[in-house]
């Protein structure tokens, strides 16, 4: 059988179950990487879809992952065009069989998968970027608890355990692959990255496979893993959260292998409060996954599922206060500073600003999650969805959404002002 393997959020040859189900199957491959050119277009709100920061993470992990397969003799072949275009052009070209591919159970992922269903081309998909497999989870996905702890409290209580990371199958060594273009360079921007707290043009933090499971080697062999949960809250800097979030948004790393590192750490080293914590935040990655699974393109309108919330309001001008740094508060200009020249923003600011734009600023909390997904290094669809909407009370917050005091906030988390001063001088 000949077999397109599609590289989607899953930039890795580990741990890549779809990866390996293609290889178990064909006997030549034609691995791809289409750079979808609608990432490049402006939006409705006004800007593009992917900015400079992920764009240059991308081209660093696909260089490595053009390698990692150069290994075994093969190469990756990157396009940039139409995702559903291109993916027709080489099943013709090539007679391709089928294609595999990773499920993203995203509106416009989810539609690209249907129009190559309606050409008749055979795709297999299978979800693999969550902690659990949907046949692990207790309950039907239509019956998934709303309420995250509920979520939580089932899986605890039933001691459910990610499935250990897999190997490349040793296939890879010997199947035919299929070359067809010069390894395209996505075109990118290189910033001063040294005062961000994820600076992805230090070795350490480069885009990739083999660099992601370096970092969380290391990290686990550091003690920080200890007091994660006294340190994650902080704002600035390269040591208070694990950062894993970057390289698992494109898949150079996988959800189970950080809970295999996790769970070493906890038999062999120490367990306690902090190393439980990393885990119940993987726990929420996991479930708004699930959400979006269950819930579909809802996630994505005005209302998300709330009904009462038809009418919520944008203003432009004060949108382009907020994405600009240049509102009222010299706090959040900080934050949104931060975002925009590094592309990394710790969780309690995001938590802090997205509060101000929705409840101050009073702006559609739907053009704050398209200037996230613009400008996050780790943007990831059903995180960014998942989050904004919770915050907006249009999501699954028992609560009906979050409203962080801005005052409260810079008091508690930056009391004597120098992340403010930090990211406001220029
Ligand atoms: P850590 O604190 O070290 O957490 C460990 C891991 O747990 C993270 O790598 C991440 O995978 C997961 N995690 C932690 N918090 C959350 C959370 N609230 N929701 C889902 N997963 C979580 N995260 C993204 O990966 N991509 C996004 O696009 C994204 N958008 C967000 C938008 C808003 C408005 C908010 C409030 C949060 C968003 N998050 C997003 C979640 C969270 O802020 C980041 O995952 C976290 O800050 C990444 O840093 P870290 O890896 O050091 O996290």
């Amino acid at each position: 059988m000949r077999a397109l393997y599609w590289f989607r959020n899953d930039l890795r040859l580990n741990d890549n179950l779809s990866l390996n189900l293609a290889l178990e199957k064909a006997d030549e491959i034609l691995f791809v990487y289409i750079h979808d050119t609608s990432n490049d277009k402006y939006s409705s709100w006004g800007f593009k879809k992917m900015g400079e920061h992920r764009k240059l993470f991308l081209s660093q992990g696909l260089k490595e992952l053009n390698q990692n397969l150069g290994e075994y003799a093969h190469s990756l072949n990157i396009y940039v065009d139409d995702s559903v275009n291109i993916l027709k052009k080489l099943v013709i070209k090539y007679k391709i069989d089928t294609i595999f591919c990773e499920s993203i159970e995203a509106f416009d992922e989810q539609k690209q998968i249907k129009s190559l269903s309606i050409m008749k081309i055979d795709v297999v998909t299978y979800f693999q970027s969550s902690l659990f497999v949907e046949n692990q989870l207790p309950f039907d996905m239509n019956d998934l608890p709303d309420v995250f702890t509920d979520f939580r409290k089932t899986i605890e209580h039933k001691n459910i355990k990610p499935n250990k990371p897999v190997s490349i199958l040793e296939k890879i060594f010997k199947i035919k692959s299929i070359k067809d273009s010069k390894l395209v360079e996505l075109d990118t921007k290189f910033n001063d990255y040294t005062k961000s707290s994820f600076p992805i043009m230090d070795k350490k933090f480069m885009g990739g496979e083999k660099s992601g499971i370096l970092y969380l080697k290391k990290y686990f062999q550091s003690n920080k893993a200890e007091s994660y949960k006294n340190t994650r809250n902080e704002l600035t800097g390269i040591n208070f959260s694990t950062k894993f979030s970057p390289w698992l948004s494109l898949g150079y790393i996988s959800a189970r292998q950080v809970f295999f590192y996790l769970d070493q750490y906890e038999n062999n080293i120490k367990k306690n409060e902090s190393t439980y914590w990393i885990f119940f935040e993987l726990l929420w990655r996991d479930y708004f996954r699930f959400i979006m699974i269950k819930y579909g393109e809802k996630l994505f309108y005005k209302r998300g599922l709330n009904l009462s919330k038809e009418n919520i309001k944008h203003d432009f001008t004060r949108f382009e206060s907020w994405t600009t740094g240049k509102t009222k508060n010299k706090f959040i200009n900080a934050g949104m500073n931060e975002l925009r020249s590094t592309g990394f923003l710790s969780n309690r600011m995001r938590q802090i600003v997205a509060s101000y734009l929705i409840n101050e600023l009073g702006c559609d909390w739907r053009a704050g999650a398209a200037w996230f997904e613009s400008k996050l290094i780790d943007y990831d669809v059903y995180s960014n969805q998942g989050n904004w909407a919770y915050m907006s009370g249009c999501g699954t917050d028992p609560r009906g959404g979050r409203f962080f005091n801005v005052e409260k906030q810079q008091k508690t988390h930056d009391g004597n002002s120098t992340y403010q001063l930090f990211w406001n001088s220029k």
